[in-house]
């Protein structure tokens, strides 16, 4: 049986493990790997192997960093193929699908290659007499991530990049459930000449989450997952003084206005909603077509569509939706939908009966679709996280507006809509992190920040773009006077330059 170890120091070592844990092949049901269960003993040691190699590495010019982010984009790039069809065979969604994966978080390596400039602080001439006063960025030490089973290449290096282009070690500790490419990524980075220590892998669940949570030498926490551990994340960290952003779960609802195109608005729901069974956190699980002939020609719409998606192994280059993750999400997912059924919702598509020939075991929910769902209705409170899309009819404009901003969760929304009006009146009111007008998934590019509001996210500071740069330094101010601005005697009063 394939083993798994952590990264630690530049080489992959199963450590002192305290145990191992089954991988699966979500298409199969079969165990494929076994991951080693980092100890205390393992995290001590990535945590010393980073405190050794940082100083040296924060000291690097910054174009030098930015170098090796060059080459590992390069790297990143020639073994496309293999990560994708590696993260696939763990996550379970489709090759393409997975590329996509890896590309999003290839786009923040580029980005951070820009690192020199990035990185540049501030500085005032004569801001007195004799007085000049900088800024400067400096890394935090050593920051560690925790990150979610449904983009194991992506959010990684969300975390990673900026982290460590601003001279941190960073030490990862990656969903147990898809552990491979975290820990292949980390291979190619030292490839591409990062120094051994300033990336290393640790695997894990709780046990070694409550680890970095309680170390005296990380500085800084990024994780992503569910809203309950986030929440508890969040709490925990910044109990100790750390600085930390925690990301959540989420509930995204693209609101149909009566002019969009329909056939266009049914499309992106399709892709927004079973893309990747549904395990985004910015995938649409919440449908609100405005005015009851809206919602009657988008479930007419979306109806032939769903019936149409092609369920299937990764391995299978025609699938356009793969398993969800495991055993356990696909029993919730199927429980989950026969509560909508007897709460009375209308359950247009039922995929708690799907099977595919010679993937028995797999763990394959067929896509779902609900009509007149309502919010008091377990399918609209939780986040169901899988092939599911529900449907909730609203009279008016303001009444959608309402829904979406009344849901305790705030990652993504979408209008759909001809109407400039109501587009920009939607962005501009509504209490979600990332909107779309007429684009269903609205991850931000690199250059940009993601992050959510509400439950969705803990902290001030989002991933990537120039929130991240800020959120893995510190800033430093300096006031420098020189000898021809300094006056004779003690002074007394607050300094002013008044
Ligand atoms: P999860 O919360 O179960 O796990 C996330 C990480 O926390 C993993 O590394 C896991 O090992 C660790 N963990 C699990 N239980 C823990 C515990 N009790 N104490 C400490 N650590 C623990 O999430 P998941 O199932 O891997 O990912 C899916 C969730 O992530 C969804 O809710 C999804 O919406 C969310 N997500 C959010 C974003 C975002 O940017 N807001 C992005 C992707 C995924």
């Amino acid at each position: 049986m394939r083993r798994i170890g952590h990264f630690i120091d530049g080489v992959e070592t199963e450590g002192k493990a305290a145990g191992f844990q089954d991988v699966f092949n979500p298409a199969t049901g079969e165990v494929q790997a076994q991951v080693a269960l980092a100890s205390a003993a393992d995290l001590e040691a990535a945590v010393a192997s980073a405190a050794a190699a940082q100083p040296k590495w924060a000291a690097t010019n910054p174009q030098r960093r930015a170098r090796v982010f060059f080459n590992f984009v390069g790297l990143i790039n020639k073994h496309m193929d293999e990560l994708a069809a590696l993260l696939s065979s763990e996550h379970g969604k489709t090759v393409d699908d997975a590329k996509g994966d890896i590309l999003r978080g290839l786009e923040v390596a580029e980005f951070v290659a820009g690192a020199p400039h990035l990185l540049k602080g501030e500085f005032t001439d004569g801001a007195g007499p004799g007085i000049d006063m900088y800024s400067m960025r400096q890394p935090v030490g050593i920051g560690a991530g925790i990150t979610p089973f449904n983009f194991p290449a992506m959010i990684p290096l969300w975390m990673l990049s900026p982290a460590i282009a601003a001279g941190n070690a960073f030490i990862l500790k990656p969903s147990e459930r898809d552990p491979s490419v975290p820990v292949r990524l980390a291979q190619l980075a030292v490839e591409a000449g990062l120094p051994k220590g300033i990336l290393n892998v640790v695997h894990g669940g709780k046990e070694v989450v409550d680890g970095i949570l309680a170390h005296e030498k990380i500085e800084a926490i990024s994780f992503v997952g569910s809203t309950p551990i986030a929440r508890y994340v969040y709490g925990t960290a910044a109990a100790q003084g750390k600085r930390v952003q925690a990301f959540g779960g989420a509930k995204n609802h693209m609101v149909i206005m009566p002019d969009a195109d329909m056939e266009k608005a049914a499309d992106a729901l399709i892709g927004a909603g079973y893309g990747s069974a549904g395990e985004r956190c910015m995938a649409i699980s919440v449908a609100v077509p405005v005015g009851a002939e809206t919602a009657d020609r988008i479930v007419a719409a979306l109806k032939p569509r769903v019936e149409k998606l092609k369920v299937g192994p990764a391995s299978d280059k025609a699938s356009e939706m793969g398993p969800v993750i495991t055993k356990a999400s696909q029993e919730r997912i199927r429980s989950l939908i026969s509560s909508g059924v007897d709460q009375g919702a209308e359950l247009v598509l039922d995929g708690r009966d799907f099977s595919l020939q010679g993937y028995e075991n797999g763990y394959f929910v067929g896509p779902t679709l609900f009509d007149r769902v309502t919010p008091d209705m377990d399918i609209y409170k939780e986040e169901i996280f899988g092939p599911v899309l529900s449907v909730v009819r609203s009279n008016t404009y303001e009444q959608a507006l309402q829904l979406v901003m009344d849901n305790p969760y705030g990652n993504g929304t979408a209008i759909f809509t001809r109407d400039g009006d109501a587009a920009r009146d939607f962005a501009a009111r509504v209490n979600v992190g990332m909107v779309g007008v007429n684009v269903p998934v609205p991850v931000p590019l690199a250059y940009h920040s993601f992050g959510g509001w509400k439950a969705s996210a803990f902290g001030d500071l989002n991933q990537h773009g120039m929130d991240s740069i800020k959120f893995w330094t510190r800033t430093k101010t300096v006031t420098a006077r020189w000898p021809s601005g300094i006056k004779d005697g003690a002074e007394f009063q607050m300094p002013t330059m008044a």
